[in-house]
């Protein structure tokens, strides 16, 4: 296929409309995190040129997951509030089966198992009484906006949509957040309270058996603003760069985090696995 001299676009997907040749881009919050914290490693992401690494952290928050969306769907489908007990199965059940995909052991695999078990019983005995699910992993792809040859749309998964109109995400990190910069900076919940059109996101923060709940609030002139941000992208994204701008200034320009780093790219290339 043509693309015009675009061909490192072909993750975007590409849209022929009316005979002209429309450029599409599917953005994800996820991704746009990325990018706002080092361009270059969201390019190198991206176009597939590096990835994540399986992590325990991403075990655990999956785990956790994989255990509440058991729970929304018991309710949804068969009106069944389930038990404890069953829930901390499901959790056992995912480490047991996933656990040999984990490249990166932060915390060994017993006390990861524990804190799953604690999380979910702190969110079983403290959220699930007041939560009554309208749907959970609620799959999204809604069109932004076009302007000239580019049609930018936004997708993600939202993990539980509430019947009170609440939109709640599920956190599992080693330590509860600061609630006045994820009112500030968050990215994902202009995204989702965006793409649902609702007005109100809340965080399940669950870290070592206890919970935090920080509720963020949306308005229009913020959901407006967000969507700015993400045509502020477009320029970078459609450009034909070799590479992106890097960004060394945080937690993030590091081995233990950075893929591009670890796979010897980057500063990786110049600095190796063990520079400090
Ligand atoms: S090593 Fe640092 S500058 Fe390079 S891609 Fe990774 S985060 Fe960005």
């Amino acid at each position: 296929m043509d693309l015009g001299g675009l061909p490192r676009l072909l993750p975007c997907g590409v849209a022929h409309l009316l005979g002209r040749k429309m450029i599409e881009i599917k953005l994800r919050q996820s991704w746009i995190n990325t990018f706002l914290r080092c361009p270059e490693q969201a390019r190198q992401e991206r176009f597939g040129l590096v990835t994540q690494r399986e992590t325990s952290d991403l075990l655990r928050g999956n785990a956790v997951h994989a255990a509440i969306e058991y729970a929304g769907l018991a309710l949804l489908q068969r009106g069944e509030r389930v038990e404890l007990e069953e829930l901390l199965d499901v959790s056992d059940s995912f480490i047991a089966s996933y656990a040999s995909d984990v490249e990166v052991w932060r915390q060994d695999y017993e006390p990861t198992v524990d804190v799953c078990r604690k999380n979910l019983e702190c969110w079983h005995n403290e959220l699930f009484p007041i939560l009554e699910p309208e749907a959970v992993e609620e799959q999204f792809t809604k069109e932004i906006g076009i302007r000239g040859n580019v049609r930018l749309m936004m997708t993600g998964t939202v993990d539980w949509i509430d019947k009170s109109g609440v939109l709640w995400d599920w956190k599992n990190p080693g330590r509860h957040y600061q609630a006045w910069e994820k009112k500030r900076w968050d990215i994902q919940s202009h995204a989702y309270t965006w793409a649902f059109d609702a007005d109100q996101f809340n965080l399940g923060v669950l870290s070592a058996g206890k919970l935090q709940v920080i509720e963020i609030e949306r308005t229009p002139e913020q959901k407006e603003a967000f969507l700015e941000l993400c045509w502020s992208l477009v320029p970078t994204i459609m450009s034909k760069d070799e590479t992106w701008p890097q960004n060394w200034s945080g937690w993030h320009c590091s081995p233990q985090w950075c893929p591009v780093w670890q796979a010897g790219k980057c500063r990786g290339k110049h600095l190796g696995d063990n520079p400090w």
